[in-house]
């Protein structure tokens, strides 16, 4: 199908939007995170720590999708202010993982109610929160099957998700996932071998 010049205009409006709303987020987040004397890498740290409890550096990489340099510099600070710590895998000595301390946990919980400020947005749109989310979620996971970001801890990348019937399921939930339940980064997630 060939687009004509209006559509090919809309869609490049619609790049552009999604740039905006990038632009917003990492505006708050900057202002959010002056508050605590972190930058957004710090606190995106914090904040997939959070989420995630065995993360090793590499595992932040991709999630944050930053180079090797700047996570380094994030995480050395971090620690110097005492808000995370490394913790040597019992079972294999040369792994790793990140942990938030109790100081860098309250933070960490501070930090994620700034999301809450974007809340009242979602109700001045049209478009129903199942339909945004399908649209984001897509987004996101075809940006990753064109190699824009690194593996993201989503359903359709995860060993435990399959297709039934027609519909989803999550070995490790062990039940059905309606659209609402995919996820986007999940923590029970873990890579296809
Ligand atoms: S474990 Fe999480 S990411 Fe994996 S299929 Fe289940 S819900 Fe999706």
């Amino acid at each position: 199908m060939f687009l004509v010049s209006g559509e090919i205009d809309l869609e490049i409006k619609i790049i552009e939007g999604l740039e905006r709303i990038s632009e917003i987020f990492r505006i708050q987040l900057w202002r959010e995170s002056l508050k605590y004397q972190l930058n957004p890498t710090q606190s995106l740290v914090l904040l997939s720590l959070q989420k995630h409890t065995r993360l090793t550096q590499k595992d932040l990489q991709s999630m944050i999708s930053i180079d090797k340099t700047t996570l380094s510099k994030s995480l050395k600070t971090l620690e110097q202010k005492t808000l995370i710590e490394r913790i040597v895998d019992q079972k294999d000595q040369r792994k790793k993982y990140i942990h938030l301390t109790p100081k860098g946990k309250k933070i960490a919980k501070e930090l994620k109610d700034f999301y809450k400020i974007f809340l009242p947005l979602l109700k001045k749109t049209n478009l129903s929160n199942e339909d945004l989310f399908e649209f984001i979620y897509n987004f996101i996971y075809n940006s990753y099957k064109l190699k824009f970001i690194d593996t993201q801890k989503m359903c359709f990348n995860c060993r435990f998700f399959q297709l039934q019937d027609q519909s989803y399921y999550c070995k490790y939930l062990e039940k059905k996932l309606n659209k609402k339940e995919i996820q986007i980064d999940c923590k029970d997630y873990q890579e296809k071998e």
